[in-house]
C-alpha cells in the first residue's frame, strides 16, 4: 500500500511509535526512526518484513537536532511523505509542585517538536502534491486529567496545530491529523500503574484496572498496532478527505 512512499516517525523506538512504524513498513513504506533506548531491537523489528529502515538519533527538544533528523531522512530515503509526530513524555503532579524543566521538557518535547518537524517536512509535500502528518495526539487532547498540566496543555496544542496546519495545506493534497489514544499499556503509562500500585499497596494486575476503570469504559487498553492501523487508514487513499480531525481511540473515556 505505501511502496515508493517514506515515512518519518518520532519515538519510534518504543511504544506506539514503534507499532506505527512496524506497520507502515510492513506495508512497504520506508521507514526512518528516531528515540533512544534499545534502538537496535527497534530497528531489527522494523526492519523484519524486508523494508529500508534508517535511524536518526535526534533529541526531540532540539530544534537544530529536528531539522538535522528531517534532512537526513530526506537525503538517506529520498524524500518525507508521511510524517508521524509521536515522541513524547509524561510527568505527573499538581501546577503548584510542577519543576520548570518538567514543564519545558514536555512542551518542547510533545508540542514544538511538531512544529519543527512539520515547518520543515511540508514544503517538499506541497511540492510532490502528496503528503500525509499524524500527530499523536491524545484523549488529554480533549479533556483534561488533574495532574498532568503540561501534558494537557501540550496535547490540546497539538490538537490546535492539527486544524490550523490541515487548513494552510487543504488544496495541496497533504492531510494533516491527530489521533487522541486513551490508555495504552506502554512504558509511559507502566509507570502511571506502578506508581498507582505503590500508592494504593496493590499489585500490577490490580493497579492496571483500577487505572482503566476511573477513565476507560471498554476496561481495555488500546493496542499499538490498533493506532497504527488507524495510522495507516489516514495515509490511506480512503482517507484523502479526512483532514484537520482529531480522532480518539478511547475504549469510550471521551463519550463520558
Ligand atoms: P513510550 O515511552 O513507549 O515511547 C516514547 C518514545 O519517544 C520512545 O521511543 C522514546 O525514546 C521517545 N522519546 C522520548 N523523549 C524523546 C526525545 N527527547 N527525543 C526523541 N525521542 C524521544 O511512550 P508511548 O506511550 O508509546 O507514547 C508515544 C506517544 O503516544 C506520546 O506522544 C504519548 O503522549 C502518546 N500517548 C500515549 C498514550 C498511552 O496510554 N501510552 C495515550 C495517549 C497518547
Amino acid at each position: 500500500m505505501f511502496s515508493g512512499k517514506t515515512a518519518l516517525v518520532t519515538g519510534s523506538t518504543s511504544g506506539i511509535g514503534l507499532g506505527i512504524a512496524t506497520l507502515l513498513a510492513s506495508r512497504g513504506a520506508s521507514v526512518m526512526l528516531n528515540g533512544f533506548g534499545d534502538v537496535d531491537a527497534a530497528v531489527a523489528q522494523v526492519r523484519g518484513s524486508g523494508a529500508r529502515v534508517a535511524y536518526h538519533g535526534a533529541d526531540m527538544s532540539k530544534p537544530a537536532e529536528i531539522e538535522a533528523l528531517v534532512r537526513a531522512c530526506e537525503a538517506e530515503l529520498g524524500s518525507c511523505d508521511i510524517l508521524v509526530n509521536n515522541a513524547g513524555i509524561q510527568h505527573v503532579a499538581n501546577v503548584d509542585e510542577f519543576p520548570v524543566e518538567r514543564w519545558d521538557a514536555i512542551i518542547a518535547i510533545n508540542l514544538s517538536s511538531a512544529f519543527h518537524t512539520m515547518r520543515l517536512a511540508l514544503p517538499g509535500m506541497k511540492q510532490r502534491g502528496w503528503g500525509r502528518v499524524i500527530n499523536v495526539a491524545s484523549v488529554h487532547g480533549l479533556v483534561a486529567s488533574a495532574a498532568k498540566s503540561a501534558y494537557v496543555a501540550a496535547k490540546h496544542g497539538i490538537v490546535g496545530l492539527t486544524k490550523a496546519t490541515a487548513l494552510e495545506a487543504a488544496t495541496a493534497g497533504v492531510t494533516v491529523n491527530a489521533i487522541c489514544p486513551g490508555w495504552v499499556l506502554t512504558p509511559l503509562v507502566q509507570k502511571q500503574v506502578d506508581a498507582r500500585a505503590a500508592r494504593d499497596g496493590v499489585d500490577n494486575e490490580e493497579a492496571k484496572r483500577r487505572l482503566l476503570a476511573e477513565k476507560q469504559p471498554s476496561l481495555r487498553f488500546t493496542t499499538p498496532e490498533q493506532l497504527a492501523e488507524l495510522t495507516a487508514f489516514l495515509c490511506s487513499p480512503a482517507a484523502d478527505n479526512v483532514t484537520g480531525v482529531a480522532w480518539a481511540m478511547d475504549g469510550g473515556w471521551t463519550a463520558q
